[in-house]
């Protein structure tokens, strides 16, 4: 026979979702169990580059940037073209600037503000994972509602006797089957399915070649144990690697990723031809390139723009990239094609049109108009030497997944809600619709979690 634990509120992974979920319903008065199935705490959450996306911050008071809850709503629905769900977006616009708060309360330092990809204006707020994520952990431990089992995975959901609502997790750890039977709510925080190579030849074939980069015990058995109680998915079909990172990585390295394109580089294909606007979201390029030949292109740009390396912000630490041999140089256009094993001529009149084109304001191939989303001036690529960075597509977050409402229900195909389950976090789909906005998918772990976590207490 199995054991079995009973708590009020059950809470599936110990990533941001997860933390802020527990620590809102422990909050509410709720006695939490966190279920994780690796031996510690953190999941993609703790190997994120950081940036969260927040408006009206007083970091950017501070730079003069002037942002607003309208802006990001608007930026929100710009990029998924429709396909988000307004209630989701307006859940997020609505609490940002609370868990922007709650979260520098409890010690979180925001280190820098970055435009990014769909950012019309800097809102990329950059803290160091790690530091939060051993906040939050402080914060839980130190709360006696909340009560931690590790190396336990959960593996299926039951319903109750009655069949009224879901209301066991069945796991399987280091001590063995335990049931786990949460009084008011389960909340699955399991991330998203990166890892997992089955679900990703069902709704992601296309990102096959990009090179994997989510938390290790990321492999969609969230989305499994939802889906086998009916629950319906959103946005899968907009999964997405992220552009910009190096495609030959060592064994076991983490992979990083660079944007030497957002800061007035250009990117092109083996054949020395661009391929699409560089302004794009960076799931956008890494849609792109993907479908280039070999997965491969190279970001190709000039010693101004190298100049505005930061050491500091990994997506921008150019110089690190360079330091690992990874980014050739020379001193003409010709000497880099052939260090690139690219076309010379072609790579100097893609080069020569492009700078015509910036000088005349029209980008007469592919309308780019900034350097990322509607931020910053385009410049002419003409400062020697020159560099140019193989670049493919890393799949680091899958975005897509349950379908839930504004209250972090989940849904079943037929839109009603699940009764007893809840979802935050990346294994939930809806907030990004068909492309994404930097610092989105943590924004969405933490204020989504703390949605979740306060309808399971209400529960
Ligand atoms: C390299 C990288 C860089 C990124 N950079 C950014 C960024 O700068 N900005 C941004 O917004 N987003 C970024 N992301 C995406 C973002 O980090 C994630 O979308 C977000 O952290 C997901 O949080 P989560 O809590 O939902 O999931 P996770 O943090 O992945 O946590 C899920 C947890 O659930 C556990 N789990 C899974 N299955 C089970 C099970 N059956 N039983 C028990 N536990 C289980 C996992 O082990 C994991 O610990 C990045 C991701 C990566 C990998």
């Amino acid at each position: 026979m199995s054991a079995t634990h009973a708590f009020d509120v059950v809470v599936i992974g110990a990533g941001l979702a997860g933390f802020r979920a527990a620590l809102r319903s422990a909050a509410l008065g709720s006695r939490v169990a966190v279920i994780e199935r690796m031996p510690d705490f953190g999941g993609s959450s703790i190997l994120a580059g950081g940036f969260f996306a927040f408006a009206g911050t007083d970091l950017q008071h501070s730079r003069s940037i002037k942002d607003t809850d309208e802006l990001l709503r608007q930026d929100l629905l710009e990029l998924g073209h429709g396909a988000n769900d307004p209630a989701l977006v307006e859940a997020y616009v609505k609490y940002q600037l609370e868990e922007y708060k709650y979260i520098v309360g409890l010690g979180t330092h925001f280190m820098e503000l970055q435009p990014s990809s769909g950012h019309s204006v800097p809102r990329g707020h950059r803290a160091d994972p790690k530091q939060l994520m051993s906040i939050l952990d402080a914060q839980a431990r130190a709360e006696k509602n909340i009560t931690f089992f590790y190396s336990t995975r959960a593996q299926r959901l039951e319903k109750a006797a009655n069949g009224s609502r879901i209301n066991t997790v069945v796991t399987h750890g280091t001590a063995g089957e335990v049931n786990f039977e949460a009084r008011q709510g389960i909340v699955l925080c399991s991330g998203g399915f990166s890892r997992a190579k089955d679900l990703l030849q069902v709704f992601a074939p296309h990102v096959r070649r990009s090179v994997p980069a989510g938390g290790l015990g990321n492999e969609g058995d969230g989305l499994k144990m939802a889906w086998e109680h009916g629950a319906a998915f959103a946005d899968l079909g907009y999964v997405n690697g992220t552009f910009g990172t190096y495609p030959y990585p060592e064994a076991d390295e983490l992979p990083a990723v660079i944007f030497p394109v957002y800061r007035g580089g250009i990117c092109v294909n083996k054949q020395a031809k661009r391929f699409m606007s560089e302004s794009k979201s960076y799931k956008s390029l890494g849609e792109a390139v993907l479908l280039q030949e070999s997965g491969i292109a190279f970001q190709i740009f000039d010693q101004k723009i190298m100049d505005q390396a930061v050491a500091d912000v990994p997506s921008y630490n150019f110089r690190a990239i360079e330091a690992k041999g990874r980014i050739p140089k020379a001193d003409t256009i010709a000497e880099l094609a052939g260090k690139l094993d690219i076309p010379a001529h072609t790579l100097a009149d893609t080069l020569g049109l492009y700078n015509r084109d910036v000088a005349s304001g029209v980008d007469s191939h592919f309308g780019r108009t900034n350097l990322s989303h509607t931020f910053g001036n385009l410049a002419a690529i003409d400062t020697a030497p020159y560099y140019g960075f193989p670049s493919t597509a890393m799949l680091s977050t899958t975005y897509g997944g349950l379908r839930v409402n504004a209250g972090m229900q989940v849904l079943n195909i037929w839109g009603d809600p699940i009764p007893g389950l809840f979802a935050a976090g990346e294994i939930m789909g809806g907030l990004h619709g068909e492309s994404y906005m930097t610092g989105s998918a943590l924004g969405k772990a933490l204020i989504f979690g703390r949605i979740a976590g306060e309808s399971a207490a209400a529960a």
